[in-house]
């Protein structure tokens, strides 16, 4: 099931992908959050292209995230050692922005690069999860942006600012709650070209044991979100580019830089 969160004639509402009859895709509207509400349906279908779609969630409390999870990735900066363990970092709840939103380039950096990446949406209060309950915690998976100032990242030597500017965490453009992640592959193109490109099954630390060992360090709340890492072929955006990272099974986010 793909859930939405969209805006249409000035309400916010969460909806499911939905065929009409026509062979088009409306969005069936939900009685709230279904994160809390369930999926109980007002009865009413808004066509998916009358509306805007908008963030699929916004975490609760923060944005966990892993780097160095992909060994090409890790070769491409620089090499050394794969980390034994997941490498964590956060990003602010106020870096998230939706499909199609802007992402601004801070007047601190002059290179700011795509990052494209499965994110987890957990659903339920989640401490000391082992990996095998990881599933009951989560409630979904979107696509994500790790969007990074590198300059920065570099020069800093700690990643809060890198990493955590405005609109530097676009999510969506739906959550898919019943995704086949074994099935499926990551895809960032730059103004339509293909710039990555991998089966998420190159992780090295999996989704099951990325929940696990984040929820030994945070609580995670419902809402909350984990960015798994992304392959090699990081690069950086220039003003008037569109990036675009696809997860099959998922779909397309798709965001201008400026
Ligand atoms: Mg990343």
């Amino acid at each position: 099931m793909k859930i939405a969160r969209f805006s249409h004639q000035g309400t916010i509402n969460f909806g499911i992908l939905d065929q009409n009859e026509a062979g088009g895709t409306d969005l069936v509207v939900l009685n709230g959050d279904p994160m809390y509400a369930g999926f109980d349906t007002t009865g009413e279908r808004v066509p998916l292209a009358d509306a805007t779609l908008l963030a699929p969630v916004i975490p609760r409390s923060k944005v966990v995230a892993v780097g160095k999870n992909y060994r090409d990735h890790v070769a491409e900066m620089g090499g050394g050692e794969a980390p034994k363990e997941p490498l964590l970092f956060l990003k602010p709840n106020t870096s998230v922005i939706g499909p199609g939103d802007r992402i601004v380039r801070p007047r601190q950096s002059n290179r700011v690069d795509y990052e494209g990446e499965l994110a987890i949406v957990i659903g339920s209060v989640a401490k000391n999860v082992a990996a095998a309950d990881a599933a009951s915690v989560i409630f979904g998976y979107t696509v994500a942006n790790d969007v990074t100032a590198r300059d920065l990242q570099k020069s800093d030597g700690q990643w809060a600012r890198a990493k955590g500017f405005d609109t530097f965490c676009p999510l969506g453009p739906v959550i898919e709650t019943e995704f086949d992640l074994a099935a499926s592959t990551v895809e960032t193109r730059l103004n339509g070209v293909l710039k990555q490109s991998a089966p998420l099954t190159d992780m090295i630390h999996g989704v099951a044991a990325i929940v696990e060992y984040a929820s030994a360090v945070f609580t995670l709340l419902p809402g909350d979100v984990i960015l798994t890492g992304t392959p090699a072929g990081i690069g950086s955006m220039e003003s008037g580019d569109t990036v675009e990272v696809e997860i099959s099974g998922i779909g397309v986010l798709a965001n201008p830089f400026v």
